[in-house]
């Protein structure tokens, strides 16, 4: 015989936890199932165990989607201040670091307990280290399968998420619930995620190792002002990560290494002031000296001539390499580091104010696994509350 509840919730991550507290409220039986040991482990790693849990500044053009409106509803019916007061409610404090990121002053820990807390109090149940095997429709809901028993429930919640990190059990679960029901799934692509080099350009980064700079990347249409750090393996950095969501494979990326500078002026301004230094010293005075070194080698300058001995037209013709460097990553370091998944549930096939499957009445697809994709910087959870709560008002009935 099969347990029976309102709502069944797969994943017990931020959006499924959230989404089984808010459904609890409004009087609806709800089990949160996971296949793994612990909830929400990727809310525990957040933002470097402190938890950025919201952007003050959320809109809907930070977030990357084949439709961009589709977020808007959800979005606006769930804000960051909503999620602040919910923190306020349970004593959680909290500090703005920099573009409107919220950080936890807790530890993310935190963060889970509001959440599990909120989930007990609405009479959810959570059970962990339980695998989903088969999922049918039923005429009064849906028979889900799992490794331990069997379950009717007359909603169903997919909030597994993607498949960034899948040594922390990320499985491609919501994408193939959602062909089976017939549903499109946009192609996951890891995101916010380091890029990779091969060749000299590798070369040149992994002796840079370590070395952070403020830079305007650009990629696709999208262009981050923020610091950029050099690694053994590339390049990253929260202006990197931010560029390779918008990033293309094969495609360019361009990196305005004096961002908020005219490159022209600045160079002519160390003529003016260091005459008689090399090239790559001079640029020690705006870079890192380890990247002036290196740059100074990538432009069409001798970068051992005494800058006075450089003409301004010379300088003012290279300073388009400062201000537009442009090269191709290899890759990037795909889903072991990718902090979280591109594409995922088309949201055609969705509503965008319930998160229901337009054509499965009763199942409902939130958080990561469906095509809508932050910003670094507390976006991505914001989503997740804002999707989980628009669900969880609609299985509660309201
Ligand atoms: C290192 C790191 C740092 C991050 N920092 C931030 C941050 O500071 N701010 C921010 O906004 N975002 C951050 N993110 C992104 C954020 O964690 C995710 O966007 C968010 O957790 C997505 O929530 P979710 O509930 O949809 O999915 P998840 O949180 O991934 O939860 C999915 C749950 O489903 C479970 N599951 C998966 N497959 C199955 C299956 N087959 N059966 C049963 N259960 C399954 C998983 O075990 C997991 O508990 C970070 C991500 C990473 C990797």
């Amino acid at each position: 015989m099969a347990e029976q509840f309102d709502v069944l919730v797969l994943g017990a991550g931020a959006a499924g936890l959230f989404c089984g507290a808010i459904a609890g409220q409004h009087g609806k039986s709800v089990l949160v199932i996971d296949h793994a040991a612990k909830p929400a482990e990727k809310v525990r790693i957040s933002g470097g165990g402190r938890c950025n849990f919201t952007n003050i500044h959320t809109h809907p053009g930070a977030f990357l989607s084949e439709n961009p409106h589709f977020a808007k509803s959800a979005l606006a019916r769930y804000t960051a201040q909503d999620f602040c007061a919910l923190m306020e409610r349970h004593g959680l404090t909290w500090h703005e670091k920099t573009l409107g990121q919220l950080f936890c002053d807790q530890r993310s820990g935190a963060v889970i307990d509001l959440l599990l807390k909120e989930l007990r109090e609405a009479g959810g149940v959570l059970r962990l280290e339980t695998e989903p095997t088969g999922v049918t429709q039923t005429g009064k809901g849906f028979h889900i399968a799992t490794d331990t028993s069997d379950i009717d429930a007359k909603a169903l919640v997919i909030a597994t998420g993607g498949l960034s990190i899948p040594k922390m059990g990320a499985t491609g679960f919501a994408y193939d619930v959602a062909r089976q029901f017939g549903l499109d799934v946009i192609t996951p692509r890891p995101a916010l995620v380091p890029l990779t080099f091969s060749g000299d350009l590798k070369e040149d980064f992994a002796r840079l190792s370590g070395v952070s700079t403020p830079v305007t990347a650009s990629a696709g249409n999208a262009a981050f002002t923020e610091a950029m750090l050099f690694t053994h393996r590339g390049l990253s950095g929260p202006a990197i990560l931010q560029a390779s969501s918008y990033w293309g494979e094969t495609e360019e990326i361009t990196i305005d290494l004096l961002p908020g500078a005219e490159a022209a002026e600045v160079l002519i301004k160390l003529k003016r002031d260091h005459p008689r230094k090399p090239l790559s010293l001079a640029l020690g005075e705006v870079l890192p000296a380890r990247l002036a070194d290196m740059i100074s080698g990538h432009l069409p300058l001798p970068s051992d001539k005494r800058l006075g001995d450089i003409s301004d037209k010379l300088l003012a013709d290279a300073a388009g390499t400062l201000s537009a460097w442009r090269f191709t990553p290899t890759g990037t370091e795909g889903w072991r580091t990718a902090e979280v998944t591109a594409g995922g549930i088309d949201t055609s096939a969705l509503s965008s104010r319930t998160m229901e499957a337009k054509s499965v009445p009763g199942l409902y697809f939130i958080g990561e696994c469906v095509d809508v994709t932050g910003w670094l910087g507390g976006y991505n959870f914001q989503w997740a509350w804002a999707s989980a709560y628009a669900a969880g008002l609609a299985v509660g009935g309201t």
